[in-house]
């Protein structure tokens, strides 16, 4: 069976293939699919993969990526809807020494370094680990029954305490 994870990435650029298709999350490496930002993996995100050369003959990749994500807010740990839609090119190169002068001298080149062999899903999972915000919150979290849960909540150090003084 042929494998649609695994790319030989300049043949696929030089040869201007493309994949265009649909992953669901789950369907990825844990660090993506049980990530702690994330409220589920049940989400389908499309992507699109299309190769080519660029005008300095170097073989790319274009990357974009799109869906909507579920992610658990930081504060009140309700679902928070996080648009994700993202689009790299990535620059393929066989030479060590030509890729750090080339990312040098172009600050916002992504290059790597082509491997006979490379996973798509790898691609897809290091994107939408870049593409997460830092702390997801919601900008007014407006749960007004949580707040009121929070309040009546006994301090959990003040019954520790008074735990320790049964005892
Ligand atoms: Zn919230």
């Amino acid at each position: 069976m042929l494998d649609v994870n695994l790319i030989d990435p300049v043949a696929f650029a030089k040869s201007a293939l493309l994949q265009d298709d649909s992953i669901s999350l789950a369907q990825l490496d844990e660090r993506v699919a049980q990530h702690e930002f994330l409220a589920h993996a049940d989400t389908t995100l499309h992507y699109r993969l299309k190769g080519g050369v660029d005008k300095l003959q170097r073989p790319f990749l274009d990357l974009s990526i799109q869906g909507e994500l579920q992610l658990a807010c930081q504060r009140c740990l309700s679902a928070l809807p996080f648009v994700l839609d993202e689009t790299v090119r990535i620059v393929l190169f066989s030479d060590e020494a030509v890729l750090d002068e080339a990312m040098d001298s172009d600050p916002d080149l992504e290059g790597v370094l082509a491997e006979s062999e490379l996973s798509v899903w790898s691609l897809l999972e290091d994107q939408i680990i870049m593409a997460l915000p830092y702390a997801p919150r919601h900008d007014d979290c407006g749960n007004d029954d949580l707040e009121r849960v929070n309040a009546d909540k006994p301090n959990p150090f003040a019954q520790l305490a008074k735990l320790k003084r049964n005892q």
